[in-house]
């Protein structure tokens, strides 16, 4: 088969298409490098069935046929999709007619990889596909969550109106190598920075809840639900939640460092718990993650200590 991975050599991104590859497919890695990194796909080049493609998914793209289109293309860290909010909204507009508009004329199955940021801060625990979420429509993480919510009205739109083969993944908090160690987010500021024996950032009063899933449990999630004939949105993520205090005890503990935070301001709308049901993905897929917390974070720390190293 061959593949479509748009976003491919971001952190989510680059992971599926080593596992793609490894499963015997052909990948066509599309890119445009603003938040995604060459390192992270450098050692895919020399492979015959990998293709790079530096384009911004925003603009047409004509293709010859495929088997399936995976669309990861957009920047996902609060620090990377604030910079820019246009582009950000473009990724959820523009790119998702680019991308729907090419599963509809190869007649292919697209997975879209669409976000628990459409809960919102949420009001319900743990979330379910059903619940419709607490978005503000005008803060500053409306770019990113809005984007994302008409990403999933323009697959179900393509879907009831053109017969598109639409999955749509609400993906939770991923961590694990190849994430980006200057991206801002928690996982990968505290281990660089209990790495170099710096404090934590703690924002806020660490109170905060996520729930975090190593990489490969979630690309084995996108890939069991992009086979499957399911065209509504799935959960893939951790129920593990944890406090952001916990986590940074837990990165502590493993980089044998003494655990020193620093508080820093909560940023605007962070929502204050976020935990998924996963109980459809169990149902539907047979999925759940494997790796656990800690052994995660390990295999994490080993990827951010050889950046560190090479002088990233
Ligand atoms: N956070 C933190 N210190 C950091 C970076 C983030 O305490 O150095 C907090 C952030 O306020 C949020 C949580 O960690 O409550 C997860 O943030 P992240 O940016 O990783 O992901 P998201 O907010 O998109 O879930």
């Amino acid at each position: 088969m061959k593949y479509l991975v748009t976003g491919g050599a971001g952190f989510i991104g680059s992971n599926l298409c080593r596992r793609l590859l490894s499963d015997g497919h052909k990948v066509l890695c599309l890119d445009d490098l603003s938040t995604g990194q060459e390192r992270n796909i450098s050692e895919l080049i020399e492979n015959s069935n990998f293709d790079f493609v530096n384009h911004d998914i925003t603009k047409p793209f004509f293709p010859e046929q495929l088997d399936g289109i995976f669309n990861l293309a957009s920047p996902a860290s609060p620090v990377h999709y604030q910079y820019n909010p246009i582009r950000t909204l473009k990724m959820g507009t523009l790119a998702m007619y680019n991308v729907l508009g090419m599963a509809i004329r190869m007649n292919i199955p697209l997975l879209q990889t669409s976000t628990s940021e459409i809960y919102g801060d949420p009001l319900e625990h743990p979330q379910t596909e059903e619940y419709w979420g607490n978005v503000n429509p005008i803060g500053p993480r409306a770019c990113y969550d809005e984007g994302k919510r008409v990403a999933e009205a323009l697959c179900m739109a393509y879907k009831s109106y053109n017969g598109a083969k639409v999955r749509i993944a609400r993906i939770f908090n991923t961590y694990g190598p190849y994430m980006d160690p200057d991206d801002g987010r928690v996982v990968s500021n505290f281990v660089v920075q209990a790495l170099k024996r710096e404090p934590l950032t703690v924002y806020g009063d660490g109170t905060q809840t996520r729930s975090f899933c190593f990489v490969d449990d979630t690309v084995e999630g996108l890939i069991r639900l992009f086979k499957s004939d399911h065209d509504g949105p799935v959960n893939i993520g951790s129920p593990g939640e944890k406090s952001m205090f916990d986590l940074a005890e837990i990165i502590c503990k493993l980089t044998d460092t003494k655990m020193e935070t620093t508080n820093q301001i909560l940023p605007v709308d962070d929502p204050k718990r976020r935990c998924p049901d996963i109980s459809l993905a169990k149902k539907l897929l047979n999925w759940e993650p494997k790796v656990g917390l800690e052994e995660g974070i390990e295999k994490t720390i080993g990827w951010f200590e050889k950046l560190l190293k090479n002088g990233n």
